[in-house]
């Protein structure tokens, strides 16, 4: 813990990488872990294809997930996130994540690899809307939600089959930093992998890693946590403030 700190510290610019385990503390199951959302679902009806065949099956898994997501709170792990922002301790989070929950804490410099689940957009013309709009459309029947072009909706998500967002930005802040704390990721999904190796392997920086299981990058790590995110963040947090207060 205290060299997570004096790591942080002694930084020039860090960045944060985020995967599921960090929103499970706010009741948003990890995908693949084991009470995971696909052991009870095919991963199948997130993906392109299964939009393209049959979006409005698409659409009742997808707005089920949705209202979710949008009751979802952040954690004080997000929080302490949002904190080492302004703090000027971390210049970005780069995210796995959908949920917006980095932003609801107070996160400003947010990377979504997989998109947004707030915004959909038409999939013929690509105007766009806001999702809570697209699920009261949903709600007075419109099933699978269309624009008024006659196109069918479809949320600002990265479904399976289609390419991550931002990663060439992504990559070009790996290569400015000097440190990277990895969040609750597992690190097993292209390109989960790529930043913290950048940053590490590329880069010489310090690889930290806040997560639950074991993750190929282990071995390179300069500090690894086990403990509960939502408390080992807060914690590094405090030691901070304190040591800034001396
Ligand atoms: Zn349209």
């Amino acid at each position: 813990m205290d060299k997570v700190v004096e790591l942080l510290l002694s930084s020039t610019y860090a960045i944060a990488f985020t995967g599921a385990g960090i929103s499970t503390a706010s009741g948003i199951p990890d995908f693949r872990g084991k009470e995971g959302l696909w052991k009870k679902y095919s991963p199948e009806i997130a993906s392109i294809d299964y939009f393209r065949r049959d979006p409005k099956g698409f659409w009742e898994f997808y707005s089920t997930r949705m209202r979710g997501l949008f009751n979802a709170k952040p954690n004080e792990a997000h929080y302490a996130l949002a904190r080492l922002e302004k703090m000027g301790l971390i210049k970005y989070v780069i995210t796995q994540n959908i949920d917006g929950l980095h932003q609801k804490a107070g996160s400003t410099n947010v990377i979504e690899l997989h998109g947004t689940m707030q915004k959909s957009y038409c999939s013929s013309c690509f105007r766009q809307y806001d999702s809570r709009e697209v699920l009261k459309m949903i709600d007075r029947g419109n099933l699978p939600p269309k624009c008024s072009c006659g196109g069918v909706i479809r949320p600002d998500v990265v479904l399976f089959g289609e390419a991550v967002k931002d990663i060439d930005f992504a990559v070009r802040i790996a290569y400015e930093s000097d440190l990277v704390l990895v969040v609750g990721s597992s690190l097993t999904v292209y390109p989960a992998n790529l930043i913290p190796q950048i940053v590490k392997e590329e880069r010489g920086g310090s690889l930290i890693i806040i997560n639950a299981d074991e993750t190929p990058l282990d071995g390179e790590a300069d500090v690894i946590i086990r403990e509960p995110i939502e408390i080992a963040l807060p914690r590094i947090v405090e030691k901070i403030e304190e040591k800034i207060k001396q």
